[in-house]
């Protein structure tokens, strides 16, 4: 990793899916070993790699390297901070509809949906990358450079993501690929932080058209494959009384008091909780509340965060906090003297759905297959990110890199190299495809043997 202390110090600081992401890597106990798809899935990949139409796809992503730069600059440099990803989305749905995809609208949300039509259009695949970045309004998005690296927050997370998709549907429309089921490229708004992936969540709510397969592309390089989300629960609780003096009021009810306890009870009974079994995890992460030494708070709070990849585990975890909460309220409403009872107010900040896609699934083994063709080793990963949400509603869902080489994210000095980034191109590319199906008698089924 090519940053500073200070700037590692400082991306440690900011909340997000890509540290989320790299804290979250877990090496599954299979990796000592080559990771290598089933025959027929290598076969798949093999036969359409094999074929013209496909080599000059290839081809076009190397000869479009100078346009595809410029796309990424250009995006870069259209600030979308959190909840404010609108001027981006915009300008993202006309490079879709240049770049020559059917239909392109913009949702109630702002997610930027570009439509191609399959031949049958029997299933749907989604293709997405998200709009969000992590800095706030004002943050400098001039991209700079020096030497081959480009310089700019969220030139890596997630715009190379935006870039590599509307490149890859550039690249379909120029070589006439007809895929046959329809497929979306999508550009999601809030997969960051407090975004609490709304943009996935809208687009797969309740009563939406029906998706057959997934693929988000976030992060950077062409051997990760997230199939496990990682999800999260976030609260904030605050514990109310009256407050008074301290010596004046005393025997009201004291919402530290509340809050120490609920702390005490909750992690006690949590460690019990997560010593075996799948990894989960729990921290409370910041508190608040007080006003001078001599007043009885009025108020006390804090932010917990909890993990886990089984959600099982996730909920069992929450039921813990929820019953050491009121138990910390019941028993500081038990010893007071005088005054109105306590309160608590406990408010969900943050649900990201936890879940897995089977390493047998045909969209795992098809991206583990297009990696082993490309000659790199397949890592299997767990991560917080868009692909959660499609997990959690049992839509097969993977997210895989943009290719390139990126560190710094969520830092003011992030930064993305053109290192073969044509190969990540080639990938998702590849990864579609074969879940898409090539119309012309050559789609995945026909293969399979
Ligand atoms: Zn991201």
């Amino acid at each position: 990793m090519r940053l500073t202390s200070a700037v590692t110090i400082f991306a440690f600081l900011l909340i997000s899916c890509l540290t989320q992401r790299l804290q979250a890597q877990q090496p599954i106990p299979s990796t000592s070993q080559k990771i290598t798809a089933e025959k027929r899935y290598l076969d798949e990949v093999k036969v359409l790699t094999d074929l013209p139409v496909v080599k000059k796809v290839f081809q076009i992503f190397m000869d479009m390297e100078p346009q595809t730069k410029q796309d990424h600059i250009l995006l870069t440099e259209i600030p979308s901070p959190p909840f404010k990803e609108q001027v981006r989305a915009k300008k993202y749905a006309a490079m879709l509809k240049e770049a020559g995809a059917d239909s392109v609208w913009i949702d109630e949300v702002s997610n930027v949906i570009a439509k191609r039509k399959g031949k049958s259009g029997k299933k749907t695949v989604v293709v997405e990358s998200h709009l969000d970045t992590v800095f706030p309004e004002g943050t400098d998005v001039k991209v700079k450079q020096k030497g081959d690296t480009l310089y700019a927050p969220g030139i890596g997370d997630d715009t190379r993501g935006l870039i590599a998709i509307l490149t890859v549907l550039k690249g379909m429309e120029k070589a006439s690929v007809e895929t046959d089921a329809d497929v979306l490229f999508v550009g999601a708004v809030g997969e960051e932080g407090l975004g609490d992936l709304r943009g996935v969540k809208h687009l797969l709510r309740k009563g939406s058209p029906k998706v057959d397969a997934y693929i988000a592309v976030d992060g950077d390089g062409i051997s990760s494959i997230v199939h496990r989300g990682l999800g999260s629960h976030r609260y904030r609780i605050g514990f109310k009384g009256p407050g008074g003096h301290s010596y004046n009021s005393f025997g009201i009810v004291n919402p530290h008091s509340a809050l120490g306890k609920a702390i005490y009870y909750f992690t006690t009974e949590a460690d019990k909780a997560t010593r075996q079994g799948v990894k989960t995890t729990y921290s409370v992460s910041v508190i608040g509340g007080g006003t001078s030494v001599n007043a009885i708070p009025y108020e006390s709070w804090m932010e917990i965060d909890m993990r886990s990849e089984s959600p099982e585990k996730l909920n069992e975890v929450d039921q813990l906090l929820q019953t050491a909460v009121q138990r910390a309220l019941k028993e500081e409403n038990s010893i007071k003297r005088q005054g109105p009872d306590l309160t608590v107010d406990v408010k969900k900040i943050g649900d990201r759905p936890s879940g897995k896609t089977e390493i047998t699934a045909p969209l795992v083994q098809r991206a583990i297959a297009v990696t082993n063709y490309l000659k790199v080793e397949p890592q299997l990963e767990v991560a917080s990110t868009n692909a959660n949400t499609p997990i959690a509603l049992g839509v097969p869902a993977i997210t895989i890199g943009s290719g390139g080489i990126g560190g710094g994210e969520h830092a003011l000095n992030e930064w993305w190299v053109n290192d073969k980034g044509y190969l990540g191109l080639q990938r998702i590319f590849l990864v579609l495809l074969t879940e898409a199906g090539l119309a012309t008698g050559t789609s995945p089924s026909a293969v399979k043997k």
